[in-house]
Parts: C-alpha cells; sequence; structure tokens
C-alpha cells in the first residue's frame, strides 16, 4: 500500500533558493526509510513537505491518499492527525510537564479527556518514562526529552512518522536506545521517514536509504549504507 508518493516536485524558495529540483519517489506503507545526504542537500526540505511544513512550487505529493500541496491551511490539522512528526531539538513545550506535553498533542485535535487520560499514560510508559510524567522538559535528560516527543508523535497513532535528525543532539548510547525506539514503533506498521547522520546507526540498521544531493535523489537502496565520510 502506498503511503507516501512524490510526482515531479520542485521546491524553490521565496528568496530564489532552489532546494529540490525534480523529485519523484514511492513510500509504502510499513517501510522505514533513511534520507541521507551532504548539509544544504535538501533533506530537510524533501521532509517538511511531506509534513506541509512546506509546499512544493510545482508537482504532486499524496500522503495517505492526500494531495497536500493543494491541501487548504485549514485542512493541514487533518493531515497532521496522521502525521507524527519528530525534532532535533525536542520542540517540547518548555512550561508544561511530559504529560502536558502529550496530552496537548490530542486537546488540540478535541479527543475527550476520559481517552487523553488513558492514552498519555500509556504512551509515556510505552517509551519508559510514565515515573517521569510530572517533570518539566528541563528535569529531564536529552534522551528523556526525545522519547517524550516520541510519545507526543504516537500519541494519535498515525500511519507516518517523519523525523528530521532524531539523534543530532544525543550521545551514541542514547541514540541507540531512541533508534530501538523508532524500530518497535515501525514494527508495528507505522511508516518512518528520517533524515539523519548518523552513519553508525545508518550503516547497522540495513534499512532502505534514499541520498540527496544538489536537490535531486542520488540513491536509492533497499538495505543501504550511509555513504559518505562524516
Ligand atoms: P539539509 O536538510 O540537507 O541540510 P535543507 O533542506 O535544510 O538541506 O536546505 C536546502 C537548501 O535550501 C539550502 O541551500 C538551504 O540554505 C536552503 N533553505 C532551507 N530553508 C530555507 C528557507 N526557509 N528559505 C530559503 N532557503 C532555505
Ligand atoms: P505493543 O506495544 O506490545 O505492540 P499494544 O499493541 O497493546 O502493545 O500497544 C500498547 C501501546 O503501545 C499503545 O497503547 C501505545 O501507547 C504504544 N504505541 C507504540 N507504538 C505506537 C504507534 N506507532 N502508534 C500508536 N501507539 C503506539
Amino acid at each position: 500500500l502506498l503511503m507516501i508518493e512524490m510526482q515531479d516536485v520542485w521546491k524553490e524558495y521565496r528568496n530564489g533558493t532552489k532546494a529540490i529540483n525534480g523529485i519523484s519517489v514511492k513510500i509504502d506503507q510499513g517501510e522505514f526509510v533513511y534520507v541521507v545526504g551532504p548539509s544544504g542537500a535538501g533533506k530537510s526540505t524533501f521532509i517538511k513537505l511531506m509534513y506541509r511544513e512546506e509546499r512544493p512550487t510545482r508537482g504532486h505529493i499524496f500522503v495517505n491518499g492526500f494531495n497536500i500541496g493543494r491541501l487548504k491551511d485549514r485542512k493541514v490539522p487533518l493531515l497532521r492527525r496522521n502525521i507524527g512528526v519528530v525534532f532535533q531539538d525536542f520542540k517540547l513545550l518548555p512550561k508544561l510537564t511530559a504529560y502536558e506535553n502529550v496530552a496537548f498533542a490530542l486537546e488540540v485535535i478535541n479527543t475527550p479527556r476520559r481517552v487523553i487520560r488513558k492514552r498519555v499514560m500509556d504512551v509515556l510508559d510505552w517509551v519508559g518514562l510514565a515515573d517521569k510524567a510530572h517533570m518539566l522538559p528541563s528535569q529531564l535528560s536529552g534522551g528523556e526529552q526525545q522519547r517524550v516527543a516520541i510519545a507526543r508523535a504516537i500519541a494519535n497513532n498515525p500511519s507516518v512518522i517523519i523525523a528530521d535528525e532524531p539523534t543530532g543532539n544525543l550521545d551514541p548510547d542514547t541514540s541507540w536506545g531512541i533508534m530501538k525506539l523508532f524500530q518497535r514503533i515501525n514494527d508495528r506498521g507505522t511508516t518512518i521517514v528520517m533524515a539523519t547522520h548518523n552513519k553508525e546507526i545508518v550503516n547497522t540498521m540495513r534499512k532502505r536509504v534514499i541520498a540527496i544531493e544538489r536537490g535531486v535523489i542520488v540513491r536509492d537502496e533497499p538495505k543501504g549504507l550511509y555513504g559518505y565520510e562524516d
């Protein structure tokens, strides 16, 4: 089953930077995809297009059947119910506890309070943080903050998780813990698309690897390697 499709997609930013220069790609439900390439190659733009953070200048993008390039702004929340996003810098709300950060993601889509309570504790438990539910992000380690962000991303049971360098701020051991968590999410059938510079992890996991350079796909291999020196 097709989950994400780009058809001849181009993205030129308003200042004239040509970030994506004609990409066509298909990603099936349940795939785990690493997106690699040099800094400035277009990886972030490529994945921002998938969660409609950016719109394509040309071409079509389908996610779970939605034509998201055309999606009206007021329909974006509907799309985001189906996509969980995880960032390098976690993007937790600093004045909210771990529990409240996850609950907030469910409140904005009008989940009933009784459902929220159970669901938040389920996902925090699942990422191993049930005992830290009442802590603020500043009281948690980087790895723990990323676990909260992952709990938030899976809370409404999305079909796709998009992650932009999720281990970029973490030490190697912590990064491996986070990657195992993504593997467990993928084992449940959730599609994962992850931009990463983590050579060791990519080379060990042997997933599909899409390499981007100067805004085009230069390599797409089913059990690929990182392929760069950094
Ligand atoms: P990567 O994630 O591979 O480092 P990016 O997608 O962030 O690459 O960037 C691709 C190119 O687009 C770079 O030249 C970058 O400077 C440029 N770029 C990224 N975001 C913007 C923006 N909002 N406005 C203008 N140019 C941008
Ligand atoms: P298991 O985790 O062993 O597959 P369940 O299927 O009963 O067990 O799920 C238990 C919990 O796992 C869910 O309530 C949820 O908190 C969490 N979970 C893990 N991954 C996901 C995911 N991709 N989407 C939604 N919930 C998930």
